[in-house]
């Protein structure tokens, strides 16, 4: 009674898991005999990626970067909310101890999570994320309200949503910080395609995010 059979077969879908790993180390290890070696002496990315949870966007696989190029933050409608711990501390820590050069925030058409934030139904916990959400669709109520067809106008919040969490990113002390750098990080935003596979940049512009600046600006 209670005890553990480890004889018992694995789990089926944990053996996807395993023999996935083993045919992925011997193809990188035929590409490249060091390439694990030289990953376990340290990292250096270049960028911080910011997205969606969606299973259906790998950070990695969508953009053809490698392990070690990409430091990644992954949450539910690829959100920059202040008060979670998480994202600042990973944010922190990319922008000022690994020193990536690129922030991108990276969304997604047909989110699950933006399209739950349009809806007027509850789903529990995560109302509050949603919220988030809620609160992009209040600020842009005009431009949004004015789009007839449905699927148009939540894939105008997706991209919206995109803009706004960029703006947020440039509200912390910590991106404010780093713009005092001689070199610093320039923030991205942008927009991913499931049916095409197509990464677009929303060429959120920088004089946008200057023109709060006498709201969100610190010294
Ligand atoms: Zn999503």
């Amino acid at each position: 009674m209670g005890t553990i059979n480890n004889s018992a077969p694995l789990d089926s879908g944990m053996e996807r898991i395993f023999n996935g790993n083993r045919q992925w180390v011997e193809r990188k290890r035929e590409e490249d005999p060091e390439f694990f070696e030289r990953r376990a002496k340290g990292q250096s990315p270049k960028y911080l990626y910011i997205g969606c949870s969606d299973s259906r966007v790998p950070a990695n696989e969508i953009s053809g970067t490698e392990p070690g190029e990409m430091f990644v933050h992954r949450n539910i409608a690829n959100m920059v909310v202040h008060t979670d711990v998480n994202l600042l501390s990973v944010l922190q820590y990319a922008v000022e101890v690994l020193k990536v050069k690129h922030v991108i925030v990276v969304g997604h058409y047909g989110c699950g999570g933006v399209a739950a934030a349009m809806s007027d139904k509850q789903f529990g916990l995560i109302d509050n994320w949603l919220t988030n959400i809620k609160d992009v669709i209040r600020i842009h109520e005009e431009e949004l309200h004015a789009i007839e067809d449905e699927e148009q106008r939540l894939r105008r919040l997706v991209e919206l949503n995109v803009v706004e969490q960029v703006i947020n990113l440039s509200k912390t002390s910590i991106i404010q910080n780093a713009m005092k750098d001689p070199e610093p990080p320039q923030l991205h935003g942008l927009v991913y395609d499931l049916r095409e596979g197509i990464l677009r940049d929303l060429h959120v512009q920088t004089k946008l995010i200057k023109r709060y600046e006498h709201i969100y600006g610190m010294q």
